[in-house]
């Protein structure tokens, strides 16, 4: 890749993969992870979890593959432009939500509330877990054995106490360093992407509507601006029409601000933008403002909606019960999660196992699961 920058990440320079393997042949490391993200069994499981709605509340609503590939889109458009690692950005993208449970951030707390005693649960530390560890199918390693690079990405946040047990991959956080610009990149270009499709999704929902959405600055000037293009719209027009120009916007002002960031820092090496002290990767003050504005109204009024509040603490009475059940007697457990809880050293070893099954399962699965668990009728 000639047109790529000296600050991108670069595979001559990658830290590496945990077992080494021969070069790949017709495809560069990086592409290599990405391909192995898409042929992941988490990967594919990711077509019935979501992050706000319940997966069989409509088939409009995104669900987390289409999230992830949504995420996946804008990173590369920024990465092009900004000459980074086009095939690192989408592999972090592609593989950033691959830890979460099903039903989105409500099983998340419930499962994380479980673990309490045994080291909590934290989905994107799973996300490294899945890639390091769970995905289990090549028969040299465990996990999909994915290059520094693209695992420093997927750790986008971990406390203190987690990175001083992740040796390498936990450094940056105990010495407060910064990831790779593909990788803060990643982060920024998920922001955007749910952001707006929430926006999308709550209207369609029904609950939210265009005039609550009106008091968000960035949502009343890009609805403005398609009323005036277009004289009257329709709802659906209006909602694209809007949300398009507010992608767009915020696009091109990370784009813009990072590449001015970039040239006043003049990193020579990922190495130097790791340890530049705060990321390059950026909005203007201005939009980062508005952007949180959005987010803070979005958590504020979609989030604890009354619906999907009362959905979110069915989930969660879900998520729970089968944890109990399944830690209360792991013969519960399918064999082969038996089979590693009867191996695993104390209780917080067949907590984690528990963990793993659960936080492995789709929305759907789960509601199956917990009906197999608790329905007498149920025969299998
Ligand atoms: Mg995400």
């Amino acid at each position: 890749m000639s047109d790529l920058a000296p600050y991108a990440a670069n595979e001559a320079q990658s830290r590496g993969r945990l077992h080494a393997e021969p070069p790949p042949g017709n495809r560069g490391e990086f592409q290599r992870d990405r391909d192995r993200i898409i042929h992941s069994a988490a990967f594919r499981r990711l077509e019935y979890k979501t992050q706000v709605f319940i997966n069989h509340e409509g088939d409009h609503f995104r669900t987390r593959l289409t999230h992830s590939l949504e995420v996946a889109q804008l990173a590369r458009t920024i990465a092009r432009n900004l000459q980074l690692n086009v095939d690192l950005s989408e592999a972090i993208s592609l593989a950033h939500d691959l830890g979460h449970t099903p039903f989105g951030h409500a099983g998340q707390d419930a499962l994380n509330s479980c673990m309490q005693p045994y080291g909590g649960f934290e989905h994107n530390l799973q996300s490294l877990r899945v890639v390091d560890h769970l995905e289990d199918k090549y028969a040299s390693f465990r996990g999909l054995n994915l290059s520094f690079e693209a695992r420093e990405g997927i750790l986008k946040h971990c406390s203190l106490k987690n990175a001083r047990k992740l040796g390498e991959i936990g450094e940056r956080f105990i010495n407060r360093q910064q990831p790779s610009l593909e990788a803060q990149l990643a982060n920024l270009a998920d922001e955007i992407a749910y952001n707006n499709h929430d926006i999308d999704d709550g209207l369609r929902a029904e609950l939210l509507t265009v005039e609550q959405l009106r008091d968000v600055a960035l949502f009343r000037r890009h609805h403005d601006a398609a009323l005036k293009a277009h004289g009257a719209l329709t709802a659906k027009q209006a909602r694209h029409e809007t949300t398009r120009r507010i992608i767009n916007t915020l696009v091109v002002d990370l784009t813009e601000t990072s590449r001015a960031n970039i040239q006043a820092a003049k990193p020579k090496s990922i190495d130097e933008v790791r340890q530049h002290d705060k990321p390059l990767m950026a909005y203007s003050d201005e939009i980062a403002a508005e952007s949180r504005a959005l987010k803070k109204f979005l958590f504020d009024n979609l989030y604890r909606h009354h619906r999907v509040y009362r959905m979110t603490t069915k989930a969660q009475r879900v998520v729970r019960e089968i944890f109990d059940a399944l830690h209360g007697d792991v013969k519960l457990l399918p064999p082969d999660f038996h089979d590693e809880a009867k191996h695993a050293e104390d209780e917080a070893g067949r907590a984690r196992v528990v963990a793993d099954y659960i936080a492995g399962m789709t929305d759907r699965y789960a509601l199956d699961e917990h009906e197999r668990l608790f329905d007498p009728r149920r025969l299998r």
